[in-house]
């Protein structure tokens, strides 16, 4: 399976080593003519608004929400998720605008933006899965079709719509594969 890692900024590279890790091909995605040549997406934890522009700049975006649109699965971690959200909380802004959620950017405020915490996400796994916080964002709406993977302290910080996958945490930040796993899973047609 080839699995594209949009490389604009961010967090590309630890995506890179997990997927590798797994047995599959890792392709670092700058151009649009590369979404032609793979099985699914993902789009890293970095910084939103600079990954967004760059998506305009290339001319990335629009073929891009095609592509989601035909069914290629689409992972976003963090900024990733922001980049997929339909629409973001005291936001205007929409980027790829894709999947049904309302985010909230820069959720956990300034004082404790970064943790980190252990849970079970059955869906993923049975064992427990360590969840890594960054300027996290989280969700605050989930449309119907929505499926809510997981929620901390009762906010939603993982869900999955049809060949749409967020998370608020950065899984690639961790020795656990558990999330790639259930992504190359989603890119084979589960
Ligand atoms: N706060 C960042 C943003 O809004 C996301 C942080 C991250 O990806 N670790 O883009």
């Amino acid at each position: 399976m080839k699995i594209g890692i949009l490389g604009f900024q961010g967090a590309v590279i630890e995506h890179q080593r997990h997927i590798e890790q797994l047995g599959q091909e890792a392709v670092v995605v700058r151009y649009t003519e590369q979404l032609a040549e793979i099985d699914g997406i993902i789009l890293p934890g970095g910084e939103s608004t600079t990954m967004g522009k760059l998506l305009n700049r290339t001319g990335m975006m629009e073929p891009f929400r095609e592509k989601i649109q035909q069914g290629m699965p689409v992972w976003g971690t963090c900024a990733g998720m922001i980049l997929l959200a339909k629409e973001l909380d005291q936001d205007p802004v929409v980027h790829l605008g894709m999947m049904d959620i309302t985010v909230r950017r820069n959720a956990y405020g300034t004082q404790i933006d970064s943790f980190d915490t252990q849970v079970v996400i059955p869906e993923v796994s049975d064992e427990q899965i360590p969840l890594v916080f960054i300027r996290a964002p989280y969700i605050v709406r989930t449309g119907e079709r929505v499926k809510v993977l997981c929620e901390v302290e009762r906010h939603v910080v993982a869900a999955r719509e049809k060949n749409m996958l967020a998370t608020s945490f950065h899984p690639e930040l961790t020795g656990n594969a558990a999330f790639h796993q259930y992504f190359i899973g989603m890119c084979s047609g589960k």
